[in-house]
């Protein structure tokens, strides 16, 4: 399939918007990094939602069809999302809103996760942690860690600093963390620099234009 081995953009600050940002342009051609059920598993990997090996035993139990079949889900999933923050974004959320998550509601209770003690490193004030874990015994167990960043985005995160990319052709999401929440551009390396060289240009232009003028 048309797998793309560029790696995933991971500069939202939130993981739930990674998600959204998961089909982007980075240059000049539109990139779906899970457009197929190898490019969701390869998404996971890098996102670190799934363990590696849980990965490995579902590529070694199910088939390209199923991953496919998973994928176009997430991608449905990812659109609906999409809207209710692109609907959203720049204000708190209400508790009104909730009504507009019933789909993610549905989603969160086919989940499956237990807790599993670990030992601490040693010297810290407690010899034990409680983890979380999911089991994944399908393909579409591959959608819990992403309904679950969705969910903490909603619960964790003030929509009034979740902001889109103000380069003109961008659609990368974010959530502004900064001090003063000044923060404009998905990255300088994308975005800021791109605007920085437009800025310039246009400075020139200006300048070349008032010489004429002067002339
Ligand atoms: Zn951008």
């Amino acid at each position: 399939m048309d797998y793309q081995p560029l790696p995933a953009i991971f500069v939202a600050d939130a993981p739930g918007l990674d998600f959204l940002n998961s089909v982007a342009t980075p240059v000049d051609e539109p990139i779906d990094w899970i457009g197929d059920g190898e490019g969701l598993l390869d998404w996971l990997e890098q996102a670190q939602m799934v363990p590696r090996e849980a990965l490995a035993a579902l590529r070694a139990q199910f088939g390209q069809a199923d991953f496919d079949a998973v994928a176009a889900q997430a991608r449905a999933l990812r659109e609906w999302f999409r809207a209710f923050v692109r609907e959203r974004k720049g204000q708190p959320l209400r508790a009104a809103d909730l009504d507009a998550l019933e789909p993610l509601n549905r989603l969160l209770e086919r989940d499956e996760q237990h807790g599993e003690l670990v030992a601490n490193a040693p010297g810290g004030a407690s010899s034990f942690a409680l983890h979380a874990r999911r089991r994944h015994k399908t393909p579409e167990s591959l959608l819990m860690p992403i309904a679950e960043a969705l969910a903490k985005l909603v619960c964790d995160e003030d929509f009034t600093h979740v902001k889109a990319c103000e380069g003109p052709r961008c659609t990368l999401l974010f959530a502004d963390h900064t001090r003063g929440h000044a923060r404009r551009w998905c990255s300088m390396a994308i975005c800021g620099n791109r605007a920085k060289v437009a800025a310039h240009r246009k400075r020139l232009k200006d300048a070349q234009a008032q010489e004429g003028d002067a002339r």
